[in-house]
């Protein structure tokens, strides 16, 4: 991992005022503040919400059976219910491999 130096949008915008009233150039540092914002924004709205999100609307619209002795199609283990043909755990992954699509 390379090391990076976490500063908050406050230090950085303060860090650009400083730069540009002492006549500098602060225009990597608006880069770097633009970045910064849009991973901030990523982190929060991205993963995992969008996921979760995600999943749930699939699961809504996925016939879901219930019963004894129902086999999952890809792990073929038993479970007393079913999406999609699938237990819980391979209907999450099945659902995110499609989404990172
Ligand atoms: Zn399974």
């Amino acid at each position: 991992m390379p090391a990076i130096v976490r500063l908050s949008t406050q230090e950085i915008d303060a860090m650009i005022a400083n730069i540009e009233a002492g006549g500098g150039d602060a225009e990597e540092l608006k880069k770097h503040r633009a970045e910064v914002a849009n991973h901030k924004w990523l982190a929060k709205h991205e993963k995992p919400l969008g996921e979760e999100d995600y999943l749930a609307e699939k699961r809504a619209q996925s016939k879901i059976e219930y019963g004894t002795d129902l086999e999952c199609m890809i792990c073929h283990d038993k479970f007393d219910h079913l999406i999609s043909g699938t237990c819980e755990d391979c209907f999450r992954k099945w659902v995110l491999t499609i989404k990172r699509r």
